[in-house]
């Protein structure tokens, strides 16, 4: 049997509140070739989180150690909690030739540029800073300090929206989804990765 293509990386950053981890957990719902990606922090365990299944939750010197050995594409600092995407198991994936979804912040998707790793990044808007706020405040046990340095974040990162291929506004969840479904559908029809596939096609229309 053929081996199945190396799979697509795919990051999606957004200010927290946007809707980006619902947006990626419905994508792998619908696209059974798509794997999110579990990230590795130091951050404590939530309330109704599970380790092994939200995050790979570890010490802070377990992090640290992680980083000094290479073992993340990409990693941050994020509101205090260090979060980081490991190589190891994206790679695995990648070369299994399944897909996978990031969902990390704007710093770490700039490492993954950097790093020159072919990938395909979206950003998700809200509809306005007004209707984050309000979201953020609706579903959030956040103390009044941590709303107001998220919604700082969400000002200081959404111009970085600019460096990303991909801009969505997540208005309703379902249209947003199908879009995301369409840029990961066009990503897989660029030509360079369509070459392998149309090369087969063109030999049957040789003599
Ligand atoms: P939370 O603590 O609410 O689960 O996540 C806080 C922030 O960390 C989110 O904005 C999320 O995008 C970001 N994040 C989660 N995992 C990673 C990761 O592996 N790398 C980076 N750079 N950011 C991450």
């Amino acid at each position: 049997m053929l081996s199945k293509p190396r799979g697509l990386l795919f990051i999606i950053s957004a200010a927290s509140g946007t809707g980006k981890t619902t947006l990626a957990e419905r994508l792998v719902q619908i696209l059974s070739n798509l794997r999110m990606s579990r990230s590795y922090t130091s951050r404590a365990v939530r309330a109704g989180e599970r380790a092994g299944v939200d995050y790979n939750f570890v010490s802070r010197d377990e992090f640290d150690a992680m980083v000094a050995r290479g073992a993340f594409v990409e990693w941050a600092d994020v509101f205090g909690n260090l979060y980081g995407t490991s190589r190891a198991d994206t790679e695995r994936l990648l070369e299994s030739g399944q897909d996978v979804v990031l969902v990390i912040d704007v710093q770490g998707a700039q490492q993954v540029k950097a790093s020159g790793i072919d990938h395909t990044a979206i950003f998700v808007l809200p509809p306005s800073f007004e209707i984050l706020e309000r979201r953020l405040r609706g579903r959030s046990a956040d103390s009044e300090e941590a709303m107001q340095r998220r919604l700082a974040a969400a000002r200081a990162e959404a111009g970085s929206y600019a460096d990303y291929d991909y801009v969505v506004i997540n208005d309703q969840l379902e249209p947003t989804v199908v879009r995301l479904q369409e840029i990961i559908a066009a990503e897989r029809s660029r030509t360079h990765r369509m070459k392998k596939i149309a090369e087969d096609v063109i030999r049957t229309f040789r003599k």
